[in-house]
């Protein structure tokens, strides 16, 4: 799941980047409008959040712009407190959903789960299934595959995977994946990574050829096909 925030109180962006981040969203940042609007049209973003008053461009006429030309990601719009006018030009330019700032994360990342299960919905009903390779991992039941043969996992050893198939393709040290998967710091010197990660290739590329599971070496790690 891969969020753009569009907002230029750099501040408030990056917070709300790391709250997001928490809930193992993949998340980008643009400061001003004409750059959010690039960014947005290369369509490899599952949820735009659009600040409206932006250098540039505004937050609204991203959206339009965006809706002209037939890109329909889900978008959240934030306004200024109390502004009514803008909730309904929102609403009238394409966006989803708004909140009004100052907003509470609890409320945030509320709004962003209800779009983004709106987003699967959409794409494929009732069946929110990531793949690579012949390896399916269910995002609301759980269930992994691996060539149609249901694995038996660990909740832990599920939500390390979980984050591993969201990021496919991308390298990640063992520090990303403790704060993303344990959630609290363990010793530095924990080797709680390595350990899971062999348990779940025993289980994942066990009796498999294709190994998917790659390890890079003073790097961390990596679930792609070679
Ligand atoms: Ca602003």
């Amino acid at each position: 799941m891969r969020i753009l925030i569009v907002e230029d109180e750099i501040k408030l962006a990056r917070l709300v980047k790391e709250v997001l981040e928490e809930e193992l969203y993949q998340v980008e940042l643009a400061f001003e409008g004409e750059t959010g609007l690039d960014m947005a049209l290369s369509g490899s973003f599952d949820l735009l959040i659009l600040d409206i008053m932006l250098p540039g461009m505004s937050g609204l006429e991203i959206c339009q712009e965006l809706r002209q030309e037939k890109c329909n990601v889900p978008v959240l719009i934030l306004t200024a407190r109390d502004a009514v006018p803008d909730r309904v030009e929102g609403l009238d330019a394409g966006a989803d959903d708004y909140l009004t700032k100052p907003f509470s994360f609890e409320e945030l990342l509320a709004r962003v789960r209800a779009l983004s299960r709106r987003r699967l919905h959409a794409e494929d009903v009732g069946n929110p299934v990531l793949k690579l390779a012949d390896l399916e991992v269910n995002l609301e039941t759980h269930r992994v595959r691996r060539g149609g043969k249901l694995i038996d996992l660990t909740a832990k050893e599920y939500f390390l995977l979980e984050y591993l198939i969201r990021n496919a393709g991308r390298v990640l040290n063992r520090d990303q994946i403790i704060s993303k998967v344990w959630k609290y710091d363990f010793d530095a010197s924990s080797n709680v990574v390595d350990i899971y990660i062999h348990y779940l290739r025993n289980k994942i590329d066990g009796n498999s050829s294709t190994k998917l599971i790659q390890t890079l070496r003073g790097t961390g790690y990596s679930l792609r096909v070679d």
